[in-house]
């Protein structure tokens, strides 16, 4: 018999009286008591899975509740946190080397990367970039206070972001501002992810739990808004990366350098301008419709890399 089937239907219990544990349900709260207040979050969550497959807590919808009775209001707060924070275990926070262009940003013949903006990065497509342990593998009664901790985390962390200024394009500097707008472009597009991945999240909780729709409306229109701002930041940097990429092109030696860095400037400006991110990291189809500007310009830009490449084209086409 389970904690719960034993305990959890006892007449007038409420959130705030503490529950009767079996032993070896106590010794587990009490462990994850104890590794929470040590700092210690990923082993109380180890504790804690341990126990749901050795059914001595099961994970159900009244989770929450159980969780607040047996380990304490202040204990669940950090366990709810621990949960928020939990990384995703395929990437380094969202980003991982391109696959598509092998972190060269381009091809063999030039053609640049659209998938990582010839960046050499890609997002993670596990966690879409978010670098947050997917929130499917939460609890499902934590999921909507998880959704509210990584979208106030992800506010504050587009506070900071935004409050940057954007990298300034000298005559003679370039470089440095490329590096910065490439950084805070990943940056920036880290957050899209994780706003994307919680609206969606969001949305599944305002139709599947009727107690949570309010709340859940909320935290969508709250992606929506602050992914609105940071979309046009993405742009301001695309800008940068184009403007710098304009300079590198007329200062670095080597005509294939040289056309390459103009071929970047030609695609960042049009990203930029056109604000259709299809086929690139940068698509969040589910938080950013995607613009109706144009059908798809990574693959026109695809197509104008090509059509450089081979200007007096006597190579037959290969594909
Ligand atoms: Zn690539
Ligand atoms: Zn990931």
């Amino acid at each position: 018999m389970t904690e719960r089937e034993s305990d959890g239907t006892t007449p007038g219990l409420n959130a705030d009286e503490p529950e009767a544990l079996e032993p070896r349900v106590a010794q587990t709260v009490a462990r994850m008591k104890d590794a929470l207040s040590e700092g210690n979050g990923s082993e109380a969550v180890r504790f804690f899975r341990d126990a749901v497959s050795n059914k001595l807590i099961v994970e159900d919808e009244e989770l929450l509740n159980w969780l607040r009775r047996s380990m304490g209001k202040v204990a669940t707060e950090k366990f709810l946190t621990v949960f928020s924070r939990l990384p995703c275990f395929y990437c380094n926070r969202g980003v991982l080397r391109c696959e598509e262009c092998d972190g060269r940003g381009h091809d063999e013949d030039g053609t640049l990367c659209s998938e990582c903006l010839s960046l050499g990065i890609d997002r993670c497509g596990f966690c879409g970039g978010s670098g947050w342990f997917t929130i499917n593998h939460v609890p499902r009664a934590l999921q909507l206070q998880v959704i509210l901790r990584r979208v106030l985390a992800a506010g504050k962390d587009a506070d900071a972001v935004l409050a940057d200024a954007v990298p300034v394009v000298s005559a003679t500097q370039y470089d440095d501002a490329k590096k910065e707008a490439a950084r805070a472009l990943l940056q920036v597009n880290r957050l899209l992810g994780v706003l994307e991945n919680m609206a969606e999240a969001a949305r599944r909780e305002e139709t599947e739990r009727a107690e949570s729709a309010a709340t859940a409306q909320k935290v969508v229109a709250a992606c929506l808004a602050l992914a609105q701002k940071l979309e046009e930041r993405a742009c301001e940097l695309l800008t940068v990366l184009a403007d710098a990429s304009s300079r590198e092109a007329a200062s670095i030696e080597g005509e294939d350098k040289s056309r390459l860095a103009q071929r970047r400037a030609k695609f960042f400006s049009h990203l930029a301008s056109s604000k259709s991110f299809a086929g690139t990291l940068l698509r969040h189809p589910l938080l950013i419709p995607e613009s109706s500007v144009e059908p798809d310009s990574a693959e026109e830009s695809k197509v104008s890399n090509a059509e450089e490449e081979r200007p007096e084209a006597t190579a037959p086409e290969q594909s």
